[in-house]
């Protein structure tokens, strides 16, 4: 029996058990010290160059970061719709409207054509997302930015360490969001990170973060509780100190499977832009859904789709926009395993099925 390749899996080692045993050891569980050291550690290690503010996922940090740009009700902000449900519900909870543009045919990030298209006199911010770990087109949808006076928020929740031209992703907008949900580059068990332009908009997610509060009974604004606790601070701490290495491996495993496979397009790197690899993912034009069945019933392969429904067509957005480049990508795109723990005989395996599946489906 072959072993099953899942598409996923988080890494957790004795280092990671031992920090959660200090904390529940300490008494103190709830936001504290590990969290302190979390944030700082975290901004010095992706050289972001900026303050960073823990919360309890990446989704509350995209909510509380758009109220603390003061993002709110008449407010538009343009998202792809090619992308995690995460993006347009932390727009459409600040009671703003998520307005939905297309993206690039190569590399799956927003069109900054398509941007511009869809900019209107509500519009006040532009969310990209770097999805799958490669930079959005930040040098255009920066000078388009500036162009039309709109808020960069970028959504970094897949490309922990990616970078274009030299500068990480989570430094290019008002602030930027990383996710630590398990199955993302690294992880706190479930959390969110968000890095921020100005001491205002810290300040601000600082309060929305903890009640609306700095000092105790002095609430300032109508708040959440949306901490991360030190235990899984304490998890994400070590996890920084191994992130490095499994970003390496995955550029290796997304290098051996671009030499290898045959007849499938390899996902493209824009010049300058460095790919951390959160997936891989190729292009089925004929019968997607098939090859991953294939995948899994023959060969042992887990696969992912990311994502086969668009946003714009969830039932809680539903509008009627013509994206294209959104549809087309929603019916081929395949993810392949790329994370770090496969071993050279599972990327084999993963060629040679994908290889014989493709020549035999042609
Ligand atoms: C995972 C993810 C999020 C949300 O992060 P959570 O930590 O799961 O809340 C947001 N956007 C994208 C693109 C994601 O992949």
């Amino acid at each position: 029996m072959t072993e099953f390749i899942p598409p996923a899996r988080p890494l957790i080692g004795e280092e990671e058990r031992a920090a959660v045993d200090r904390v529940l050891r300490s008494g103190m569980l709830a936001q504290g010290p590990e969290v302190k050291a979390f944030e700082e550690e975290f901004s010095a290690h992706f050289g972001l160059g900026r303050s960073c503010v823990a919360v309890n996922s990446g989704t509350s940090g995209l909510h509380l970061g758009l109220l603390s740009s003061g993002v709110g009700p008449g407010d538009e902000v343009i998202v792809p719709s090619f992308t995690f449900a995460a993006t347009a519900n932390s727009v459409a909870l600040t009671g703003a409207t998520p307005v939905f543009a297309d993206i690039n045919a190569d590399d799956f990030c927003l069109s900054p054509a398509a941007v511009e298209a869809a900019i209107t006199e509500r519009t006040v911010g532009i969310m990209p997302v770097h999805l799958y770990g490669h930079p959005a087109d930040m040098r255009s949808l920066g000078a388009l930015a500036e162009r039309h006076e709109l808020q960069i928020f970028e959504d970094a929740a897949q490309a922990h360490g990616a970078s274009l031209g030299g500068t990480p992703v989570g430094s290019f907008g008002s602030f930027g969001v990383f996710s630590l949900y398990p199955t993302k580059n690294m992880t706190s068990g479930e959390g969110g990170m968000v890095s921020v332009a100005t001491p205002e908009i810290e300040r601000k997610l600082r309060l929305y973060r903890n009640q609306g509060m700095e000092q105790q009974y002095k609430n300032e604004v109508v708040g959440f509780n949306n901490r991360m606790t030190d235990i899984h601070a304490a998890i994400g701490r070590v996890q920084l100190t191994k992130v490095d290495a499994w970003t390496r491996q995955r550029q290796e495993n997304a290098a051996f499977l671009s030499a290898n496979l045959e007849g499938v397009t390899p996902p493209p790197v824009a010049p300058g832009a460095v790919h951390v690899y959160h997936q891989y993912t190729i292009r089925v034009p004929q019968d997607r859904d098939g090859l991953a069945k294939a995948l899994r019933d023959e060969y042992s392969i887990g696969s992912g789709m990311f994502y086969p429904v668009p946003n714009h067509q969830l039932a809680p957005f539903a509008v009627d926009v013509d994206l294209p480049e959104t549809t087309r990508a929603a019916a081929e795109c395949l993810s392949l395993p790329v994370h770090p723990s496969l071993s050279r005989d599972d990327l084999e395996r993963i060629v040679t099925a994908v290889n014989t599946l493709a020549k035999a489906g042609a």
